[in-house]
This record gives structure tokens, C-alpha cells and sequence, in this order.
């Protein structure tokens, strides 16, 4: 197996050979762009890897910043892209960016939700069972004057924008009838409208409690209501030659202009890679999906972790987290205490380590693609 192992520097992880003898005792969580798919097109050795995981039942889960799409509509994408007809994933098995905002259900009711193509999330939002989704749209639609730039055309005005009848959101400072106080900010994905989201998210967490329309009096760290970003990421590629914003440019906006407002720093709560919210989310999910291959449990049956809480006695002997991005994936697992395996098929390129000697470095090494970095855990804890 051609692999070239570099030394692990600064990580907190050492990789001990474990004896493991049951399949289910050791996990993997894999990366999506640039591991498993790179664009819209596989990685080869990535259908035959995920072939040889299921069919000897090995637990393991997708762990992505993406999003903007339900995990169904994303995991049915995968599926025919990497042509695991035999054994498909399972939805149950894919955490999305803004997918551990689930967990918020049962406290937060009416939320606003930011980013994303079209008017795509408000099907996610609600395919996770939020009772009362409120978008941008549909609040420029109960009033056009509290962001009169906004650049949404009169045909998405009145296809995506719900009406102020079914929103109650009569935003009308003079002669307000019913405008229901929102509960909390959630922004899925990246801004389409970055304007109006700037002025509506900074408007409700300086309003007198969730309410359009008003303005607390006082100045104070803690918002009106609470506000989550589905990840950190300040960049992104496309095809053109200088990476692009994304949601944590849209953050780091939000946080000044907030902290320019109430002279004190925004709270908020970040998801995504690398942070540490978003291992935890993923450690309960792989301990999920673990029982349903046990046949402990039915698939379609999540648990609801609180936020912030690691699983207590975690069944697993070892988790590698695989990815090709040093800075997320492999940062995140290394923090976790997670074995972290990198490949050369995305982000990462050979001589990075050269050129930035502080980039994380993955426990295992770095290897070619995903099915040799699986192999090689496979093989150092006994199971292959
Ligand atoms: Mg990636």
C-alpha cells in the first residue's frame, strides 16, 4: 500500500494498536467533499470502501459543513453518485451543517430561518419539525420599507413569500395588528440576500424580545433572542480564481455591527467543524447508528441530544474522523481524541505541511485516498 505517513507534531492523539475484535466497536465519520465525492462526480475507492464498511456492518456517519438541502434529497444524491445500490446510506446517517439544529424543537418554535438557495431550507427547516418557519422573504413581503434594498424580484416575492396573514407578521410600526415575537435566529446556510438578513438578524437581537418592529433599551451581551450559525467557514471555492465568502464572513458582520450597537460582544453559538458542539452531535449519532446495525433500534428514530453535551460511556473503542481539510476535519478530531486520518483527494496538497507547519496533522497519516486510510485503521486495530 503506497501511504506516506507523516509524523504527527502538535496533535494531542497518538495511535496505540488496539486489539479490537468486534466490527461494531470501532466507528468511522467520514467528510463529504473532497473525500467521498469531489464535486459532483465519486472517488472511486470511496464505493468500494463504504461497500466493505456496511457489508461487515462497521459503524459510520457523514459529517459535513455543506447543507441548504434536506438530508434526504443530499443522501439520495450520494447514493447514485457513488452507486451503492447494494447497500445505500441511510438519511439518519448524514449530519449536515445545520442538521444538529434539530435538537432545538421542542424550545424554540418560530424561528427565522437565513441562507440557503432559493427558498430551499424552509423544506429543511420544516422536514426537522419546526412548527412556524419564518424566511427573510416572507418578512419583506409583510413590509418592503425595512430593507428597501432588497434585490428579490416581484415573481420570488410571490412564490417563495408566505403572506403576513399566515406569517402574522404584520411589521407596521404605526398600526401593528398582530406580529408575533420570533423565537430564535437560525442561519442554515450561506446568505443569498446578505443585505436584508444583515439588517432583519441585527433588528430582532436588539428588538424587545423577538418582536419586529421594537428596540430594546438596554445594551447588553446577551441578545433578544438567540442566534446559531451552522458553521464557521470564512471561505469558499468555486470555479472563479479567488475563494469566496461564506457564513462566518456574514458572522463576523453580524458580531460587529452588534458589539458597534450594544459596545459589548455578541453571544452566539457557532456549529460545524471544527467546533467542539458539532463532534459531540456527531458522537451521538454514530452511537445511534451503531444500535440500528445492532438491531437495537429502527432507523428514522434520532436521538435529541442536548447541545454542548458529550455522550456519557461511549461504546466505542476508536473513532478515526477522515477528511482533507487539515484546518476542519482533522483539527476537530484531533480536539476530540478522535484518530484522524487524511487524504490527498480534496483540500489538503502534498507539500502543505512544508509551507505551514501550524496546519493540523492527522494521528494515522496521510494517505492517498479514503479506502487506503480506512484499510490502514482497519489493520492497525486488528479488524482487517
Ligand atoms: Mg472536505
Amino acid at each position: 500500500m503506497s501511504t506516506t505517513t507523516v509524523q504527527p507534531l502538535s496533535t494531542p492523539v497518538e495511535e496505540i494498536p488496539l486489539n479490537i475484535e468486534s466490527p461494531q466497536d470501532i466507528g468511522f465519520v467520514f467528510d463529504i467533499d473532497g473525500v467521498l465525492l469531489k464535486g459532483k462526480k465519486r472517488i472511486e475507492e470511496a464505493t468500494d470502501i463504504i461497500n466493505y464498511l456496511s457489508e461487515r456492518k462497521i459503524p459510520f456517519i457523514l459529517l459535513t459543513n455543506g447543507g441548504g438541502m434536506t438530508e434526504k434529497k443530499r443522501i439520495d444524491f450520494i447514493n447514485k453518485t457513488l452507486q451503492l445500490d447494494k447497500y445505500p446510506i441511510n438519511e439518519d446517517q448524514l449530519i449536515q451543517a445545520h442538521t444538529p439544529m434539530r435538537t432545538l424543537i421542542p424550545h424554540h418554535k418560530r424561528v427565522l430561518i437565513c441562507g440557503g438557495p432559493k427558498d430551499d431550507v424552509r423544506e429543511v427547516a420544516e422536514s426537522y419539525g419546526f412548527e412556524d418557519v419564518i424566511r427573510p422573504i416572507d418578512i419583506i413581503k409583510a413590509n418592503p420599507t425595512i430593507w428597501p434594498y432588497h434585490m428579490f424580484s416581484d415573481e420570488q416575492i410571490e412564490n417563495w413569500g408566505k403572506d403576513p396573514s399566515i406569517t402574522k407578521l404584520d411589521v407596521d410600526m404605526v398600526n401593528c395588528k398582530e406580529n408575533l415575537p420570533i423565537d430564535s435566529i437560525l442561519c442554515f446556510n450561506d446568505s443569498r440576500a446578505i443585505g436584508a438578513e444583515l439588517q432583519l438578524i441585527l433588528d430582532l437581537l436588539n428588538s424587545e424580545n423577538g418582536v419586529l418592529g421594537t428596540r430594546r433599551t438596554e445594551k447588553s451581551s446577551k441578545p433578544s433572542i438567540p442566534i446559531v450559525f451552522s458553521n464557521n467557514d470564512f471561505l469558499w471555492s468555486n470555479e472563479y480564481k479567488q475563494p469566496r465568502f461564506a457564513m462566518g464572513a456574514l458572522k463576523i458582520a453580524v458580531l460587529t455591527i452588534y458589539e458597534k450597537i450594544n459596545g459589548k460582544k455578541l453571544e452566539q453559538l457557532t456549529l460545524g467543524k471544527p467546533e467542539k458542539v458539532c463532534y459531540d452531535y456527531a458522537h451521538h449519532i454514530l452511537i445511534d447508528w451503531r444500535n440500528v446495525l445492532l438491531g437495537k433500534k429502527s432507523p428514522g428514530n434520532l436521538c435529541l441530544p442536548k447541545l454542548n453535551d458529550a455522550p456519557v460511556n461511549s461504546p466505542f473503542k476508536k473513532v478515526y474522523m477522515v477528511g482533507d481539510n487539515p484546518e476542519s476535519d482533522i483539527t476537530g478530531g484531533n480536539n476530540y481524541n478522535w484518530g484522524t486520518i487524511l487524504v490527498k483527494t480534496g483540500v489538503y496538497q502534498e507539500g502543505d505541511f512544508e509551507l505551514n507547519p501550524e496546519i493540523s496533522r492527522p494521528s494515522l497519516g496521510v494517505f492517498a485516498n479514503v479506502k487506503e486510510g480506512v484499510m490502514a485503521a482497519l489493520k492497525l486495530n486488528g479488524l482487517a
